[in-house]
């Protein structure tokens, strides 16, 4: 067994939050502590956060050791907590003073207690009775004894704080000091449960029975939004919570709102913790000290409470699984969703991935019988699925250069003259995706790998989507090397945009696309305004994608459904899936009901088949089918490398070092693609360049990439991540 208690003076090995590659050794501060205990270590003329993550190695001076200054006033780190921060730390290639970074990230863990001001009922009664101090008595009474901040009181007897004040001075109520981290009010399991249909319950008693288990387990819940999936997931919460253990609700940042949490309310009678970037700091550290002592029954939060230190875990809600916001792009690369399974595995706990549209890879989990999965095939209440419908493109007349058919067209003037937004979707950046020379015929591909290069005429430039490399628009034809012959061929959208503008030139047309935005709050700012109404069409990739709601949207045209059934970017036909299904989640919310159209050359093909008529098993197994033929997630394992410094030829110089030595990944049989530019090649000033890595799925990827990357220095300016499972390529 490990040792768990160093006695003072004992040797122990601390990590800190500091980037240095070792634990560091100290002496057990006056006392003693426990392995996990979150200490105060000195390090130079600084005192650090720090963990005892156990003994000491006593390899250093053993005169120089210095003691720890103190143990915090926190509960010490779990065994469990510990676990998941060095298997997440392992699989994402990060070192542990970053994943202790992550898991702190709470202001003043060091802080004494701060108190603040409560009152609670004291003897005696007033001089003089009126309505209004007899209501601030019947409130303190209903509280049993509990204590009310003076804002709490005053809400609850509805009366101003001079009247409380006043009580205080007659001995009638008494004003105390208490810490500030106080627990959040238990939640009722048993509190405000709605009836729930035959479907429903059903659902509910299986999630619930998997608590019951008190082991690890994993389900999808796979509903059309308003099938009640969040009225289910909330019973398994409640279930949760009669077995005594906490519970995590996991939302993307965007669908974490005021009316969620009223709902939670509802249902419990209480509101839950709140963890997400709005929260003050000092209620940041009230949900980290509580959730550690069990003064939190049920956390909801954005992708980062997954880090929180619960004392016992017993289930972790991830709702709208497939979102891409729960993959993290900066910093620690880490993906909620995948890493709420490694944790739910380690705590024995329960996991619910919630969707209306699931990840290929929670589908390809539950089919492999990974995952349990539950299907909620109706709708609460009336609602109507849109209809969606296929236009043949081999029926339309189209002059060459565009793409928007007649049928389409007609349909999107219906709706700007009803004042009623249209949305053309095509997930495809960029001007064109194919540059042709006219005299030969040659295509341009990228130098680093089998794709084809797209014109941005914003950039001005050529950009290979697969890895990233640039170049500039040449003159003449590489091959042939006639001038003046390169033609753009297929739309972008930036092209697109153009038809679209020359067609409703009366339209206000706005174009959403990754690479015309600086930041993603500029991103989110221009959605708001379009979904208030700022717009007529809507030119749109992926992005449109991620569960934002556009309620003035009515009709929804798909310009190139074949696209996606041609794998060119790994995810196109899921996320075009899963566009199609969220049109339709929203379309029951609305009065009107919603049309989708896909144009298509091959009305045929299984996919478009199965998109229209709503059967996306057939749907997802075509989709599973194609992407196991190319070997790509979830069948096959990519990794980006991103190379970053301030100047550009020591990171290319990094970046063809490491594609020359790349032994260590040529023995599991990987691939590396690049070095190439990044799409974006410079952010804040640092020029970016990426590698590609491709694995089979079993391959030890990790391993290979640590020992690949190892031999390289990484000093100065430059940077070096390492993306597992990468959702962008930017
Ligand atoms: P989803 O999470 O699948 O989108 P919700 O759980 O949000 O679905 O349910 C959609 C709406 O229907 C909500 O307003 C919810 O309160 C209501 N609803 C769902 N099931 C029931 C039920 N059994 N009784 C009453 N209202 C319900
Ligand atoms: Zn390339």
């Amino acid at each position: 067994m490990s040792q768990s208690w160093f006695d003072e003076g004992e040797l122990i090995g601390v990590l800190t939050t500091q980037p240095l590659d070792r634990l560091l050794d100290y002496r057990a501060p006056a006392g003693g502590c426990h392995v996990g205990a979150f200490l105060e270590v000195p390090l130079g003329p600084r005192r650090v956060l720090g963990v005892v993550w156990g003994p000491g190695r006593g390899d250093f001076d053993l005169s120089k050791v210095r003691p720890a200054n103190r143990v915090l006033d926190a509960a010490p780190m779990t065994e469990t907590m510990r676990g998941f921060l060095e298997k997440v730390g392992a699989y994402t290639l990060t070192p542990m003073p970053a994943m202790l970074r992550l898991a702190t990230r709470a202001p003043g863990l060091g802080d004494a207690p701060s108190m603040r001001k409560v009152y609670r009922r004291g003897d005696g009664w007033p001089d003089r009775e009126t309505d209004a101090r007899r209501r601030v008595i019947a409130a303190l009474d209903e509280m049993g004894g509990l204590a009310l901040t003076l804002g709490e009181l005053s809400d609850a007897a509805g009366v101003t704080s001079s009247v409380i004040k006043g009580l205080v001075k007659q001995g009638v109520v008494l004003e105390e000091d208490s810490p500030r981290d106080v627990p959040y009010p238990r939640l009722d399991p048993d509190y405000g449960g709605k009836e729930l249909t035959e479907d429903q319950a059903e659902a509910a008693g299986q999630l619930c029975s998997g608590i019951a288990t008190g082991a690890y387990g994993t389900t999808l819940l796979k509903g059309v939004t308003g099938s009640g999936k969040t009225e289910v997931y909330l019973e398994a919460v409640a279930e949760c919570l009669r077995q005594g253990r906490q519970a995590l609700v996991l939302l993307p940042e965007i669908a974490l709102t005021a009316e969620f949490l009223t709902r939670v309310e509802a249902r419990f009678g209480t509101r839950p913790a709140e963890w997400h970037s709005g929260v003050t700091m000092t209620e940041r550290r009230r949900v980290w000290r509580m959730v550690g002592e069990g003064g939190a029954d049920l956390v909801v939060g954005a992708r980062s409470a997954l880090f929180l230190p619960f004392r016992d875990l017993g289930l972790i809600v991830v709702d709208e699984e497939h979102d891409t916001s729960y993959k993290q792009e900066d910093g620690v690369l880490y993906n909620a969703r995948d890493m709420a399974v490694l944790r739910a595995s380690l705590e024995s706990a329960q996991v619910v991935l919630a969707s209306a549209t699931p990840s290929l890879e929670s589908w390809a989990n539950a089919d492999a019988g990974k995952y349990e999965r539950i299907d909620l095939t109706a709708r609460f209440g009336p609602a109507v699925l849109p209809e969606m419908r296929a236009i043949d493109m081999r029926g339309e007349t189209l002059p060459g250069g565009r793409w928007i058919s007649p049928t389409l067209q007609g349909a999107v003037r219906a709706r700007l003259e009803k004042s009623e937004q249209s949305l053309l979707f095509l997930n495809r950046r960029g001007y064109a995706p194919v540059t042709v020379c006219r005299a030969c015929g040659h295509q341009i591909g990228c130098d680093h790998c089998d794709a084809r290069m797209v014109e941005h005429r914003f950039l001005k430039r050529l950009v290979c989507h697969q890895c990233g490399a640039t170049k500039p628009m040449p003159e003449r034809c590489p091959k042939c090397e006639v001038e003046g012959k390169l033609a753009a061929v297929g739309p972008g959208v930036e092209r697109l945009t153009e038809e679209a503008q020359a067609l409703f030139p009366e339209a206000r047309v706005v174009t959403l696309s990754s690479d015309l935005f600086g930041s993603a709050r500029a991103l989110k700012a221009r959605i708001e305004e379009i979904a208030g109404g700022e717009a007529d069409i809507i030119i749109g990739t992926q992005l449109v994608a991620k569960g934002h709601n556009f309620p003035l949207l009515t009709l929804v045209g798909v310009i190139d459904a074949d696209l996606g059934l041609q794998g060119s970017d790994l995810r196109a036909a899921e996320r075009t899936f899963q566009l199609m299904r969220q049109v339709a989640g929203r379309a029951g919310r609305a009065e009107k009901p919603g049309l989708a159209l896909l144009q298509t050359h091959q009305p045929e093909h299984p996919v478009i088949r199965a998109i229209l008529s709503g059967d996306e098993e057939n749907f997802w197994r075509a989709e599973a089918a194609e992407r196991e033929a190319v070997r790509v997630p979830p069948y096959g394992r990519l990794a980006g490398i991103i190379l970053s410094s301030t100047d550009a030829q020591e990171a290319f110089d990094l970046g063809n070092a490491l594609a020359r030595n790349d032994a260590p990944l040529r023995r599991i049989g990987a691939q590396v693609f690049g070095p190439a530019p990044a799409p974006i090649a410079r952010v804040r000033g640092r020029h970016r360049v990426r590698l590609l890595v491709k694995a089979a799925k079993g391959a030890p990827l990790q391993q290979a990439l640590a020992d690949w990357v190892r031999p390289f220095p990484i000093k100065g300016q430059l940077r070096l991540a390492i993306d597992i499972d990468p959702q962008s390529f930017y």
